[in-house]
């Protein structure tokens, strides 16, 4: 069994030659060409399989020799591929993501991991527009489970941007959400049952962090991705991978040792009500925390000890980098000090 790999157009580049695709990353350049066989190739984005690339060349008279020779060069390039097609009929590929996933396969970039299977728990304080934003980008791109919690109810200042509706003020968030994410994709589960353990949780606050969220978590050895609303700016990260790299208390002990009286003062914000994040920068930060979040669910490089963050004057997200406090006693490397001292 032999398939296509869907999503890329073909040009005319002269007679004789033509080419698949536009990135210099991706594409392929075909020349010695015939006539025939150029014709036939600008057919190719419409096929699934090569049994359908020989009914075009039936209609423009291409000889069978030539489909043979075309297909050997196409399958030697990897546009095409032996083994069981995936549902991948260009008719079918619906969604940005798997095709994007085809594309970048060409450049030798490959997703290791079905993001079907994946859990991602978006939590506790989590379904304000930022939370269900992000909740909407992981449904598009495919994560099977998106778990939804937050048990406060949709206020009016939550609707606008397509996502909550005026009919959803008084609802329960995460009832009003899950309406919203079964609309992208009807499978999608959103609450915690057998087999649903989260693979990573995304804590979606506004201010501050809560403590007693993140030793949770670190107790049950989850990881977690903080996405904080500020004042001024968004925040995302860092990405915590309990007992790697630095955690939420490293944070909490390095502005202590800035601000003595932080813990006072972080005690009150974690129950105060913080402002909406500004329009750009919601969009912006649950972007970016979708696209560090999909990197995890796939295998991918995440950032590490690192978190963005994005304000309205900064053009791009501002990096900080982050080292595990000495005090914190998180993972072994924060031991050493403390035992050699
Ligand atoms: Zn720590």
């Amino acid at each position: 069994m032999m398939w296509i790999r869907p999503g890329f157009e073909v040009y005319w580049r002269a007679p004789g030659s033509s080419q698949i695709g536009l990135d210099p990353r991706c594409a392929l350049l075909l020349d010695g060409l015939s006539g025939g066989e150029q014709r036939l190739l600008e057919r190719l984005p419409e096929c699934a399989g090569p049994e359908e690339l020989r009914a075009h060349a039936r209609d423009l008279g291409v000889p069978a020799r030539q489909v043979k020779s075309l297909l050997d060069r196409l399958r030697t390039a990897g546009y095409v591929l032996e083994g069981p097609a995936p549902d991948l009929h260009p008719s079918l590929v619906t969604g940005p993501d798997q095709g994007y996933w085809h594309r970048a396969a060409m450049a030798g970039h490959t997703r290791p991991s079905d993001r079907s299977d994946a859990v991602v728990a978006v939590h506790v304080h989590g379904l304000d527009p930022l939370g269900l934003r992000l909740a909407c980008v992981l449904t598009h791109a495919g994560v099977g489970a998106v778990l939804l919690h937050d048990e406060r109810r949709v206020r009016h200042n939550d609707v606008g941007g397509g996502l909550y509706r005026a009919g959803d003020v008084g609802r329960m968030r995460q009832d009003s959400a899950t309406a919203v994410l079964r609309g992208i994709d009807p499978k999608v589960r959103t609450r915690r049952g057998p087999g649903t353990d989260a693979d990573v949780v995304v804590l979606v606050r506004a201010g501050v962090a809560d403590p007693v969220d993140y030793r949770d978590l670190m107790r049950q050895d989850v990881c977690h991705l903080p996405v904080l609303a500020r004042e001024l700016d968004v925040v995302i990260g860092p990405l915590v991978r309990p007992g790697e790299g630095v955690c939420l208390r490293c944070l909490d002990l390095h502005r202590c040792d800035r601000d003595p009286r932080w813990p006072a003062v972080a005690t009150q914000a974690t129950t105060r009500a913080a402002p909406a994040a500004e329009t750009s920068l919601a969009w912006l930060g649950a972007a970016l925390a979708a696209h560090q979040l999909l990197a995890l669910v796939d295998g991918r490089d995440t950032l590490t000890d690192t978190s963005l963050e994005v304000s309205a004057w900064d053009p791009v997200p501002v990096q900080r980098r982050w080292r595990v406090h000495p005090q914190c006693g998180c993972s072994a490397s924060a031991l050493l000090p403390a035992v050699a001292g």
